[in-house]
């Protein structure tokens, strides 16, 4: 008998193919194209991590680990964020290493949402946000962030979408698409809104090691918060391991045996190469993080002088590896000017749309490329722009 209806659950059949893929299938048949598009580290994951996994696999390592991970990684994890972030976890109980920040997000919402509960998503962000909320069964509330308030949460904005069914905040510092921090004070002020509405916070701090002017603050270290907050980390971008699949995820105990029920169902374990690779990072690569962070500070600080010497209003981030320049002057939607500059100039960025209110107006550019990449693409950017 033929098939004769789709086999796609309806909530997959809504969602929305990411808007990034598209660029990156357009580019992908184009010859001599500068990518500022992708989200990762142009640097290859340190020596010794490498070889900490092949000598992992050569020792025969080859086996399942406990489903939360091995337990000497998750006692570095610890170590790692009481000596970064000033929070102190218990290896045994509060503590997953997972399959990427991804998956940590992944948890975390379907840990904590019953139908139809609501978190609030703050816009732009990294793309898989609303739909990882919704395939947990959630509702997505977003709420847009501007320019004009260098792309960080307003208080009041926080307080105007929380409704009687919010359970959760979804926070990103430093921020996918915009390169915002929030800062100490920033984070108490929603702290404070947090404790009122008696919410948790899903606090995604993956971009954590590369906040270049003023140190990252955990959301998990104020007063109060470490019992509000799944605090979400990982090797991806800090330690250039993206393609490990490797991540972490830390969280009150009761949180943490709820996630650890999916996740032992879901994935078994993270990838045991991966793990002992992500031990050795924490061990020994922490000077690698430094040396790549400087290059990235270097880059920051010549493609945003770049764009605002050609004519394109951008802000100076505080973190991660990406600038969101206004492209308003242009005349064009961030769709078009994408589109068109690809098509002219064989430059990829990303349109600001994609990532959701307030991204209109702008283009994510990455500048995880080389400076001699950034230089050639600031040159085809000027001649499009000013032609
Ligand atoms: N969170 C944010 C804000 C990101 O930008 C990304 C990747 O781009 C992720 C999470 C996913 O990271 P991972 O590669 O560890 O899954």
């Amino acid at each position: 008998m033929p098939v004769t209806k789709s086999y796609v659950a309806k909530s997959v059949e809504a969602m929305r193919p990411s808007g990034i893929r598209k660029f990156f299938d357009l580019a992908a048949g184009m010859e001599g194209v500068i990518s500022l598009g992708v989200g990762e580290p142009d640097f290859v994951t340190s020596w010794s991590a490498r070889e900490a996994a092949i000598l992992s696999l050569e020792r025969g390592f080859t086996s399942y680990t406990a489903n939360a991970g091995l337990l000497e990684l998750r006692e570095e994890i610890v170590s790692y964020i009481h000596n970064r972030f000033d929070v102190t976890y218990d290896a045994t109980e509060e503590v997953i290493v997972t399959v990427g920040a991804s998956q940590a997000i992944d948890l975390a919402m379907r840990a904590i949402l019953d139908p139809g509960d609501e978190v609030v998503v703050v816009e732009p962000c990294f793309v898989s946000y609303v739909p990882m909320v919704e395939l947990a069964g959630g509702k997505a509330v977003t709420v847009g962030t501007r320019g004009e308030e260098q792309f960080k949460l307003q208080p009041e904005a926080l307080k105007e979408a929380i409704t009687s069914k919010t359970k959760a905040l979804l926070l990103c510092s430093p921020n996918n698409p915009t390169g915002a921090q929030l800062d100490k004070e920033d984070l108490k002020a929603i702290a404070a809104i947090v404790e009122e509405h008696d919410l948790i916070v899903v606090a995604d701090e993956i971009y954590a090691e590369l906040a270049y002017d003023i140190p990252h603050t955990s959301f998990a270290s104020l007063d109060g918060m470490r019992e509000r907050t799944i605090l979400i980390n990982g090797f991806s971008k800090g330690f250039a391991m993206t393609g490990w699949r490797l991540g972490f995820v830390c969280a009150p105990p009761e949180l943490t045996a709820a996630m650890l029920k999916i996740h032992q169902y879901a994935m078994m374990c993270a990838s045991t190469p991966a793990q002992y690779a992500a031990l050795e990072a924490l061990k020994s690569g922490m000077s690698d993080v430094e040396e790549m962070k400087k290059d990235y500070r270097r880059r920051r600080n010549y493609i945003v002088q770049s764009f605002n010497e050609i004519g394109l209003d951008c802000l100076m981030p505080g973190g991660a590896f990406y600038v969101f320049p206004s492209i308003q002057s242009t005349g064009y939607t961030s769709d078009q000017f994408a589109e068109l500059l690809l098509k002219e100039e064989q430059v990829a960025v990303v349109p600001g749309s994609v990532f959701g209110k307030g991204g209109e107006g702008f283009v994510r550019c990455s500048y995880a490329s080389s400076m001699e990449q950034l230089q050639e693409a600031v040159r085809r950017i000027d001649r499009f722009v000013n032609k």
